[in-house]
């Protein structure tokens, strides 16, 4: 599509005007598609009226509201580029991103889970010098500053249309920071050009149409909540259905049921908490069709279930990163199940993909694992502000080393073996912790089941697993360690086990690897004697 995201969203407003866009189902609000263009282009009035320009950053503080999308839609619009804050930031990790990013406004819930936005910001007030307003979204007893702000400039029709004028499709509008599942998140900045391009691609792989409504508790602050979730169904005129302020089984039953739901959106962990959820049993997915999962590997059994208990019949696994707008690879809608939890699907339109050899940087053969580099018009321009950062992970000739080891099968499908990063070399042997735990998920005592490696004094590195019973299963971690013995090479069984009830993940449901790690190392070290 040769249009920015404001153009995008009058041509919805033209075509499915009386459509839902959002439905915000625990507020109790919708939008149309050509109210959600009326409120932006008020935002961008509001916006005009204060100075904001092509290129000024905006921040969204914020958990998934309809507020957020409105607000996000009358950015883009005149051009500025919204940072996407997650709202599990806590007030220093917020104000690194507000300070880096030299946003000049930020719109802000009051609170997330408890936690109070306006005290955070007003604490880190004094301290960011391009921060001039903040705007609330929610009300509170002195009334809302969202309806004043929107009301601001209630004329601006004609400066808005000017404004927009100036805004291309190769124009940033997205700062994103990866979800810091292997360290610190990093900011990718993205273009129209980019993210409305790869919504469009995603929704049309799922065949979504304006009959199509998706029910989304992903965060819009994230890739996969925004492109494949918002710009998926602005291109294709389907509407957004919001679960919640974040993810929570019942709540999601009861819009699936309530809102006729036909998609589903999560990451593996999101299906295995539906699934293994006790009123699982009362849910109805009869309207369910297809869906998207993506951002971590599946287990097949949670695939199985996904298709034959949700009737998710057409889901489809994709495969992408921050950088890359986010989705380079998807399963078609009538691949097999063993297809979606063995391989990330093939290829998108116009993106080229090759599997390199990290020493030699050559193409190696079909079926052969090396680090995937992708090229094409979803590559992000850069990491905001470092070009050291860039230059180390997109090369002069525009592909981006995504860190991810893959291997292609002969027929095109794409089969992530795991990130390089996480790869556990042992006494010189490479490990990928995604064989084992794939191999751990097949005990049927097992719910989920995570493997990283520990640095080891004899061996460089040892295996460990963090490991999470089904409800009412008893095992103990020597006892699992006996099952492994004989079924699995001795190197590959985790020296180290730790049965848990939960896991550390980012804010979009990731498990992180890197703080599993840090945990164990933690409650490893040994005591420490009196000073
Ligand atoms: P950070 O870069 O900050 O460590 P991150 O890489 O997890 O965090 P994202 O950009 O949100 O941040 O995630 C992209 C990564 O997620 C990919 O590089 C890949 O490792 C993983 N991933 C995405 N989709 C899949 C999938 N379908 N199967 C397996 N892994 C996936
Ligand atoms: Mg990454």
């Amino acid at each position: 599509l040769e249009v920015t995201i404001g153009e995008a969203l009058r041509d919805a407003a033209a075509r499915y005007g009386e459509g839902d866009a959002i439905v915000s189902v625990f507020q109790g609000q919708r939008l149309t598609y050509a109210e959600l263009d009326r409120d932006a282009d008020r935002v961008a009035g509001a916006l005009i009226a204060m100075g904001i320009r092509k290129g000024d950053r905006i921040a969204i503080w914020s958990a998934n509201k309809i507020e957020w999308l409105v607000a996000h839609h009358g950015a883009v619009r005149v051009g500025a580029v919204v940072v996407t804050v997650n709202p599990a930031l806590r007030q220093e990790e917020a104000r690194h991103v507000l300070a880096d990013s030299g946003s000049r406004l930020v719109f802000a819930a009051r609170a997330f889970r408890g936690y109070s936005f306006v005290s955070a910001l007003e604490n880190m007030r004094s301290a960011l010098s391009d921060l001039e307003e903040i705007i609330y979204f929610d009300f509170d007893d002195t009334g809302s500053d969202w309806f004043e702000f929107l009301n601001r400039s209630p004329q601006n029709r004609r400066r808005v249309e000017e404004a927009e004028g100036r805004v291309s499709p190769d124009d940033p509008c997205s700062l994103q920071y990866t979800s810091g599942t292997t360290g610190r998140p990093k900011g990718a900045l993205l273009t129209h050009r980019n993210i409305l391009n790869n919504g469009h691609f995603v929704g049309e792989r799922q065949k979504l149409t304006s009959a199509d409504r998706i029910c989304l508790p992903v965060p819009f602050f994230h890739c996969f909540g925004l492109v494949l979730g918002a710009l998926a169904a602005m291109t294709h005129g389907s509407a957004i259905v919001l679960p919640g302020e974040s993810f929570d089984p019942e709540s999601t039953f009861d819009t699936i049921r309530r809102e006729r739901c036909t998609s589903f959106y999560g990451v593996p962990t999101m299906y295995i908490s539906l699934l293994t959820h006790e009123a699982v049993h009362q849910a109805d997915f009869s309207t369910l069709r297809t869906g998207c999962m993506g951002g971590a590997p599946c287990p097949i059994e949670t695939m199985r279930q996904a298709v034959e208990r949700m009737n998710m019949r057409e889901i489809t696994v994709t495969y992408g990163m921050t950088e890359t707008s986010p989705i380079s690879f998807q399963t078609l809608p009538d691949d097999s199940n063993e297809r979606r939890v063995t391989t990330v699907g093939t290829v998108h339109p116009h993106i080229e993909a090759r599997i390199i050899d990290p020493q030699s940087g050559q193409t190696v053969e079909r079926g052969v694992s090396g680090e995937l580099c992708i090229r094409g018009y979803s590559v992000m321009p850069g990491y905001w502000r470092n070009p050291g950062s860039t230059s180390e992970a997109i090369d002069e000739d525009g592909w981006m080393h995504t860190g991810d080891l893959a291997t292609m099968t002969s027929d095109g499908y794409l089969q992530i073996v795991g990130r390089s990063k996480n790869t556990i070399i042992r006494g010189g042997e490479n490990i990928y912790p995604r064989e084992i735990e794939e191999f751990l998920l097949t005990m049927p005592e097992v719910a989920e089941a995570y493997v990283f490696g520990l640095p080891d004094a004899k061996y460089g590195e040892e295996v460990c697993s963090w490991i999470k019973l089904r409800a009412g299963a008893n095992m103990t971690a020597e006892q699992l360690k006996a099952r492994c013995k004989g079924r699995i090479a001795t190197f590959k069984i985790p020296r180290h086990v730790r049965l848990v009830d939960a896991f550390p993940t980012t804010a979009s449901g990731k498990v992180q690897y890197f703080r599993m790690r840090e945990a164990e190392l933690e409650l490893t070290r040994p005591a420490k004697g009196p000073d």
